[in-house]
């Protein structure tokens, strides 16, 4: 829907770990084609892959804490050179710091290119502690499942891909999630104003059905992107 325009779409989902910004983010590729872009995700491909970057984040990761903006707006910008890119692009989990939206600022104007809209999903802290504890993915294709809210037809199948292997996130325990959701009030959250005062701003209670934060989601897309 967006693959020719001169101008692709730029989303940001804001919020909390356990939010559902990753599983909303692949549902919108779905949907409207366009590229998830997951700083988190690169960040554990970097790890897994032992680079310079990854070594250095590891450690940082695993306490709950937000990774240098050195190191990720050196992935993002590798990431954003990408043809696939001009489809247009979700960005999921970042940007996460005000240096790190204005860096985005800039690397889009360098392009003529600005944010389109960023989407705050809205829920309570305490019910993410229990989402993100639970949650799991298939190795092979990044399905999400939860052990208490979305559990897969056949224990330790993937519904989607059929594949048989789970895994589930170093990050992904009580005690470290507490650690996230305070970097997310510090230093995150105030992103939230920042883009309000653009004018770009949308907000989601998503403490609702995955389903009907899609619906929601979709709204607000087909409205500033489609
Ligand atoms: P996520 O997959 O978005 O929950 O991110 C997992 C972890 O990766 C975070 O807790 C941070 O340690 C790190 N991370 C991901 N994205 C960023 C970012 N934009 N800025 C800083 N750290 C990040």
């Amino acid at each position: 829907m967006t693959g020719s325009m001169a101008h692709p779409a730029v989303l940001i989902l804001l919020g909390p770990p356990g939010a559902g910004k990753g599983t909303q983010a692949r549902m919108l590729e779905e949907d409207f084609g366009l590229v998830q872009l997951s700083t988190g995700d690169l960040l554990r491909a970097a790890v897994a892959a032992g680079t310079d970057a990854g070594k250095r984040a590891k450690a940082v990761m695993e306490a709950g804490q937000l990774v240098s903006d050195e190191i990720v707006l050196a992935i993002l910008k590798d990431r954003m050179a990408a043809p696939d890119v001009a489809k247009g692009v979700i960005l999921d989990g970042f940007p996460r710091t005000a240096g790190q939206a204005a860096a985005l600022d800039a690397l889009l104007a360098a392009n003529g290119q600005r944010v389109t809209a960023a989407i705050s999903l809205e829920v309570d802290d305490e019910a993410m502690v229990g989402r993100v504890s639970g949650r799991y993915t298939c190795a092979g294709c990044g399905e999400g499942y939860h052990d208490e809210f979305k559990r897969p037809a056949k224990a330790g199948v993937c519904d989607k891909c059929g594949g048989e292997g789970m895994k589930r996130r170093a990050d992904d325990n009580a005690e470290t999630v507490r650690e996230r959701l305070k970097a997310y009030h510090a230093q995150t959250a105030p992103l939230i104003t920042y883009y309000e005062g653009k004018g770009l701003l949308q907000r989601i209670d998503a403490m609702g059905s995955i389903a009907g934060i899609r619906a929601a989601l979709s709204d607000i897309v087909k409205g500033v992107a489609a």
